[in-house]
């Protein structure tokens, strides 16, 4: 294994003619929470998709020493999986059924042993898992996101934004969440703009702003720093 789980180095992408990424770089431990803050429209979203392969961009993304697979099974093969902004669950599906979707690449055995973990590390997907998806709350739909994330082992999980629109006590139980799947061995790169709590969980922190990272170090330094604090702390 790498000593370094993600490297990305002078990453531009440009929707048409406009850049909105203009060369950021990253570099990510195994077993730690990385996190990227930054405002609406910084191009968080954008970094995520280019470090998946899911935009052109130029630049170097390696994934433990070597290129992102191209193709969705070999990403997940490799222990790489997404958490979209808009979660993308199937709404009509139970949430038993999206649970069970997550683990398609394992076998029925190995399937079925990891759907009792999830169920005991989220018991209110338990009582619900006769429901569907559609029907229910938005922490429960982002902790549904979650635990179908998992089903697939990853090694490293992309979060992109998963407290938004969520009410503050709630953030603060997703956060919690997050934050122990790192004792599971689970890397987190964690796109938020609820600055203040990612960096609670997080190890490191890059600030992007106007598609360029503007500051980076260790996440309890960026949460000290009193420019940031007036910027982006003091009113998320
Ligand atoms: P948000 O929190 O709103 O998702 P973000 O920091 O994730 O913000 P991005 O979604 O990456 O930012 O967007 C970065 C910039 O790129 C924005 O100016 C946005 O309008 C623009 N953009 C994003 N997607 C596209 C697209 N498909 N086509 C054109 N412009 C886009």
């Amino acid at each position: 294994m790498s000593e370094t789980l993600l490297e990305v180095r002078d990453v531009h992408v440009s929707y048409g003619k406009a850049e909105v990424l203009h060369g950021v770089s990253l570099s990510m431990k195994p077993g730690s929470i990385v996190t990227v803050i930054g405002a609406n429209g910084a191009g968080k979203t954008t970094m995520l998709n280019a470090i998946m392969g899911l935009v052109p961009y130029t630049g170097t993304v390696e994934y433990d020493g070597k290129p992102v697979p191209r193709s969705i099974e070999a990403r997940v093969a490799a222990g790489l999986c997404l958490v979209p902004e808009r979660r993308e669950l199937f709404s009509s599906m139970t949430v038993e059924d999206n649970i069970r979707l997550g683990g398609f690449l394992r076998a029925a055995s190995e399937r079925e042993a990891m759907e009792h973990d999830i169920y005991q590390r989220f018991p209110r997907l338990a009582e619900r898992r006769k429901q569907l998806a559609g029907t229910l709350s938005g922490g429960e739909r982002q902790m549904l996101a979650l635990a179908r994330a998992l089903m697939s082992k990853p090694r490293l999980l992309l979060l992109d934004e998963p407290s938004l629109g969520l009410a503050p006590k709630i953030v603060a139980d997703i956060l919690a969440i997050v934050g122990e799947l790192r004792n599971t061995g689970v890397s987190i790169l964690l796109v938020e703009q609820n600055a203040r709590a990612a960096l609670e969980i997080a190890d490191e922190g890059y600030l992007v702003e106007v598609g360029e990272i503007r500051k980076s170090g260790k996440a309890a330094d960026l949460a000290n720093d009193p420019a940031l604090m007036e910027g982006y702390l003091g009113r998320m």
